[in-house]
Parts: C-alpha cells; structure tokens; sequence
C-alpha cells in the first residue's frame, strides 16, 4: 500500500478493514490473466485515467459499430481473475436500470469495471464507501458517474409525489438538482427538463462524493485518480461525456 493511501486510509480510521480487504482482492502473482496484467499496466502509469477513459471510449465504439469483442470473458480469464483477485481500471457509479448493461456498453469483461449501481445514480454513505473501496483498495485510476437518458428516478424526482419512504430517500437525494435547474431554466419542460436534470443531477452526485468522503477528494485533487462524467442513450446505447466537470 502506498504511503498516501495508507494516510487516507488513516485519516478515514479504514486501515485494518481494507487491510484484510486488500488481502482478499489480491493473492498468487503467477499465470496474470491478460486484464489484470492491462490494470496493472494502467495504474502503473502516470496517467492511467486517461487511459483508462481512452478504453472506454473506444469500447464504447466498438459497441456502437457492432465490433465488440468482449474482452476478458473467456473462461480462463474468469477462472484468473477470481484466483487473482480483481484488478479493475475503473469505478463507475451508475443507475440501476437494466436498460443500461455497463459491461456491455463499454465491451469489457470480468474484472476490469467496478460498478456501484443505485437508481438514479445518487451517493449516500453505502455507494460513496463503495467507490472509496475501489479508489484505495482496487486502485482504480479512472471514477466515472454515469446518467442515463429517460431515467424513470429522474422523472419521479421531478414529478415530486410521495411514492414509499425508500424510494422517497433516493428521490429526494436528485430534488435538489430539480430545482436548482428549475430555477435556473424556468421554461424547461418534459424531456427536456428530463435531460438538463439528468446531467446535473450527474455534477450534483459527484460534488456530493467530494462533500462527503476526504479519501474521494484527496485522490482527486492529487491527481491520483481522473474523473469523467457522462449520460448514455438508452435508445441507442451511445455514451456521451460531459463538460464541466466538478473539481473537489
Ligand atoms: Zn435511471
């Protein structure tokens, strides 16, 4: 473990937890299954977020194209990577719907994306420890968090009527993008309101990861780990990225 992640670990009171965690994702170093030797490839380099995104985006293409070749799902890569433990080079918090099959967008396999999935893609202390996790103990280099077009949380969010106490919980994380683009494009309507809530409520998730978590913060402003941000098109499965992305 790195000096700096063990300071954060530290500073968070994780050490002995993802200790034994770190045991668990790790084990032998023989017989590499060709993704976990590019994982580690990725987070040996400086920039491995960037290449991290890079691969995504070009998987993403290959998707569109109707070119995947689903990378890292042979059965010995399988059989690997569960022996090896899990070398993913990226987190993505994304929402739960099942028009949005991440592994498959992206055309990756086993053991190369750490998916924490909640509708409407928010964060509270359950995702956000789960993409610490990632980012300290898996070392992921890349965190994306990922909306999706006609997501249905997204339009009970803006509907605004009581549905049951827990979904209420995860409605009223996504109220406050509501009404910030309320306020700031009062004419928006139907799908287009949709969509500038959408990818607020995206910015708004990732402000909240900051808000909440030093070890989440700390990597990202070290430049330890990139961040991206984006919406995909469940109509097509095309993946879009967004600007103005939140710095911690
Ligand atoms: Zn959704």
């Amino acid at each position: 473990m790195s000096k700096s992640i063990r300071t954060a670990l530290v500073l968070t009171g994780w050490v002995g937890t993802v200790g034994v965690l770190l045991t668990a994702a790790g084990g032998c170093a023989h017989n590499r299954a060709p993704n976990a030797a590019l994982a580690e490839q990725i987070i040996s380099e400086p920039h491995g977020g960037k290449h991290a995104l890079q691969l995504l985006k070009e998987g993403n293409e290959r998707f569109l194209a109707g070119d995947a070749n689903s990378p890292s799902t042979d059965p010995e890569t399988i059989r690997i990577a569960a022996v090896d433990g899990q070398k993913p080079f990226v987190s993505i918090l994304t929402c739960a719907d099942s028009r949005v099959p991440v592994e498959r967008v992206f055309d990756r396999g086993f053991g190369e994306i750490f998916v924490v999935r909640v509708a409407g893609n928010v964060t509270a202390q359950h995702e956000t420890g789960s993409v610490e996790f990632s980012l300290a103990a898996l070392k992921a280099p890349l965190l994306v968090v990922m909306g999706h077009t006609k997501c249905g949380a997204i339009k009970a969010a803006i509907a605004g009527q009581p549905v049951t106490p827990n979904i209420d919980s995860f409605l009223a994380s996504i109220q406050p993008a509501v009404q910030r683009v309320k306020a700031a494009q009062p004419n928006l309507t139907g799908e287009a309101l949709e969509e500038a809530v959408t990818q607020e409520n995206v910015r708004q998730t990732l402000r909240e990861l900051y808000a909440t978590s030093p070890l989440i913060r700390e990597k990202v402003a070290s430049g330890a780990v990139e961040v991206a941000i984006a919406e995909i098109d469940i109509t097509t499965g095309k993946v879009t990225w967004l600007d103005n992305v939140p710095k911690p």
